[in-house]
């Protein structure tokens, strides 16, 4: 395969650790992927499987961190959320600025804000998800009655 960057030098293959930067992290290295490189240029070119399953993995290790989430992981958080600074905002009922501050690391995110986000992930709360919280920040506070049944030792909403 010739490189598609300088189109001159055919890429050699290899296996080795990859320091995988792409992400906005800096600390994550993929072990033993295929590299294909370029002897002519720069060019570096990794091969990936399973991309989301990988940002899935990612995103579970920095939650279940000990330590406090650093400004880098706030980011990759929310990306993996698939949230805009504004969609970021809105899910977590504060303004953008404070987001900003947040992932530029100039304010420490609070632990129940940390907590939050740590939880949105952990269940999997994506995009379409956005009714609930709308639903959570309407100033009517109305009694909605809760049909449950069980179904197969689960218990369920009823339909
Ligand atoms: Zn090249």
């Amino acid at each position: 395969m010739k490189c598609p960057n300088c189109e001159k030098a055919e890429l050699a293959k290899t296996r080795e650790n990859y320091h995988y930067q792409e992400c906005g992290l800096s600390t994550v290295t993929l072990v033993g992927i295929v590299v294909r490189k370029c002897p002519g240029c720069s060019n570096v070119m990794p091969r990936i499987p399973n991309i989301e399953g990988l940002h899935d993995a990612i995103a579970h290790a920095l939650i279940n961190k000990p330590e406090r989430l650093l400004a880098p992981e706030i980011v990759f958080l929310r990306k993996y959320l698939g949230w805009s600074g504004a969609d970021f905002a809105r899910n977590m009922h504060c303004d953008r600025a404070q987001i900003s501050k947040w992932e530029h690391g100039k304010v420490e995110m609070s632990k129940p804000y940390e907590l939050l986000l740590r939880e949105m992930v952990a269940s999997g709360k994506k995009i379409e998800d956005y009714h609930r919280h709308e639903a959570a920040r309407k100033k009517v506070f109305k009694t909605r009655s809760l049909m449950l049944q069980l179904q197969e030792k689960n218990w369920k909403e009823a339909e």
